[in-house]
């Protein structure tokens, strides 16, 4: 079983690649995607000038056009943009503390979690929630980005 470290150091990879592979797509292609209407403005490469996904010229299904045209390479970086922001946010959750050491969660740090009692090192047993929690979450948001380990 990978750690939660590990997936999120390949989540961080895989957004890399897909906000890579999105702005190569935009500059190959601006400002040619729409899903404009029943005929479509279509979708052609800069450089060459050749229609790539879509067209007047009927040979794409108008529901496949406009799926394409939905998933251009503006609303993917969009996208990239809040998943990152949400994976910061999951992982920016702090482990419980409380004023009794008997109940601020083992994993809690000083310096991370605050707190008179959360130790100084940390590396206890989570016992709040917290990392089971951002495990399940960060999981979610890898899937989306083809993560399939377990
Ligand atoms: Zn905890």
């Amino acid at each position: 079983m990978m750690s939660t470290d590990q997936m999120v150091a390949w989540l961080r990879q895989a957004m890399g690649t897909a906000q890579w592979d999105a702005e190569t797509a935009a500059r190959e292609t601006e400002p040619e995607w729409s899903d404009g209407g029943p005929y479509g403005e279509g979708v052609h490469t800069q450089r060459h000038g050749s229609p790539v996904a879509v067209g007047p010229w009927g040979y794409m299904d108008d529901a496949v056009r406009t799926h394409i045209a939905r998933h251009d390479p503006t609303a993917v970086l969009r996208r990239i943009t809040k998943d990152r922001e949400l994976l910061d946010d999951i992982l920016a959750e702090k482990h419980h503390i409380s004023d009794d050491p008997w109940y601020t969660c083992p994993a809690a740090t000083r310096e991370r979690d605050g707190g008179t009692y959360a130790e100084t090192e940390g590396g206890g047993q989570c016992s709040c929630g917290r990392d089971e929690r951002a495990q399940r979450r960060i999981r979610t948001l890898a899937e989306g980005y083809g993560w399939t380990e377990k």
